[in-house]
């Protein structure tokens, strides 16, 4: 995979301004088109402007000025997943995410006429930081549809949660935290910084519950500062980076005042988001199934069977994004019992891209449609996804048992301790 910094020649002499770094990364492309099918985007529209290729070239002719961003042409850059599928296949090393970042945040400093119909993003932007990247706001809100859901009125809840509702899944069928592995008392192995962002006390405080198990069960002392927040990556997607950098900061400085220098991440968007942490603030941001499948042999506890057939989801986030993307097949692997099936088309976005599932509900639900399909013609028992944003879009579509990794092995830990 072709990070940003492995793009970036060491010979050439930094761009200066936003408009010389977009051109310094457009510029590499050669337009060869390698990467065109590979993106989801251009799949449903067959259209260049909403493929790689397409999307570097408007970006080219914004920043040369010879292009102005209009509705059309923001509708284009906007609707990239930054799933970063092209950058993956792409010969010339072009930096991709980095580009359409650079990009976007150039579009929200021209804030023109012609973007000014976006009053819906607006909307959005302000549900984002208000609600979406708080995370005691959003625990509350979720607790208040879990209640409504037990008491069958889930689709109600859907309803009245406007376009938002159909974003929200339709059973709600991960592991209770109360059934999470026991914490064990602090062990000689040290203490290490758990991030849960802003959907821990909400959609993934299944799986947070189960890390803090898990982690225990290897012997470290899980810590969770509360004054930690969002990794950002919902503003750095959005043209704002210098939020993101906030965000980033504030949750150093919520490790760093915690004592720890490394932190697991429950999540590999929000991880992907914190490894951009400059080096100097002394964390070592880790993914959670990648931290764990580097634990030495000994460290592992006992793991029992599990006799279940589980569909699994690689998030574009670990497949593209992170250093491992096999990381949870791997995990799963090492669990006995479990059988794996591949859902057809899992190397394709899945549609819910941070923001984009909201934004673009549309385009969302087309591109779930075919894993939907292929979750149904399996019919496993649940299906597995390490990224929350994934976990939720799918569970939208269908009524699905969705769960991350570490939620089996906290499962399979606490059966053989049993
Ligand atoms: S594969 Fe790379 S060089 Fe070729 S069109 Fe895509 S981004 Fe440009
Ligand atoms: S990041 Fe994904 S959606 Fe955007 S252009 Fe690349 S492949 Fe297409």
């Amino acid at each position: 995979m072709n990070s940003p910094n492995q793009t970036a020649s060491a010979e050439q002499t930094p761009p200066t301004t936003l408009d010389q770094a977009i051109q310094s990364d457009a510029l590499d492309c050669v337009m060869c088109g390698i990467c065109v099918p590979h993106c989801p985007t251009f799949s449903l529209t067959q259209n260049e402007a909403d493929g790689p290729r397409g999307r570097i070239s408007l970006l080219l002719g914004i920043s040369q000025g010879e292009l102005t961003p209009d509705a059309d042409v923001s509708r284009h850059l906007d609707t990239c997943l930054t799933c970063r599928a092209c950058e993956t296949v792409c010969p010339s090393g072009v930096a991709y995410g980095r580009l359409i970042d650079n990009g976007r945040t150039r579009l929200a400093r021209e804030s023109t006429t012609a973007q000014q119909p976006r009053g819906e993003a607006r909307f959005w932007r302000l549900l984002r930081d208000q609600l979406l990247t708080r995370r005691r706001r959003l625990g509350m809100a979720w607790q208040m549809y879990r209640v409504m859901q037990k008491l069958g009125l889930g689709g109600m809840a859907r309803r009245l949660a406007g376009p938002m509702g159909r974003a929200l899944p339709r059973q709600l069928t991960h592991t209770e935290p109360s059934q999470a592995l026991p914490l064990n008392p602090p062990s000689s192995r040290g203490r290490v910084g758990v991030f849960i962002g802003c959907t821990g006390a909400a959609m993934n405080a299944p799986a947070v519950a189960a890390a803090r198990g898990v982690i225990a069960a290897f012997g470290y002392e899980p810590v969770i500062p509360g004054s930690q927040g969002c990794c950002g990556a919902m503003h750095a997607h959005s043209g704002e980076p210098e939020a993101a950098s906030r965000q980033r900061e504030r949750n150093a400085a919520a490790f760093q005042t915690a004592g720890v220098d490394e932190v697991i991440v429950v999540g590999s968007a929000c991880s992907a988001e914190l490894a951009a942490l400059p080096a100097s603030y002394g964390l070592t941001i880790r993914e959670i199934t990648e931290w764990l499948l580097e634990r030495e042999p000994a460290q592992w506890p006992n793991l029992a069977r599990l006799d279940r057939r589980v569909a699994l989801h690689t998030p574009c986030s670990q497949r593209n994004h992170l250093v491992q993307p096999e990381a949870s097949r791997r995990l799963l692997e090492s669990i006995p019992g479990l059988d794996l099936l591949e859902i057809v088309g899992n190397a394709r976005c899945c549609g819910a891209a941070g923001m984009h599932v909201l934004l673009y509900p549309e385009q969302a639900e087309r591109l779930r449609e075919p894993k939907l399909e292929s979750i149904e013609q399996l019919a496993p028992d649940m299906v597995v996804s390490a990224n929350v944003g994934c976990a939720t879009h799918l569970a939208a579509g269908a009524n699905l048992v969705v769960k991350q990794p570490v939620e089996l092995l906290a499962e399979s830990i606490a059966a053989a301790s049993e």
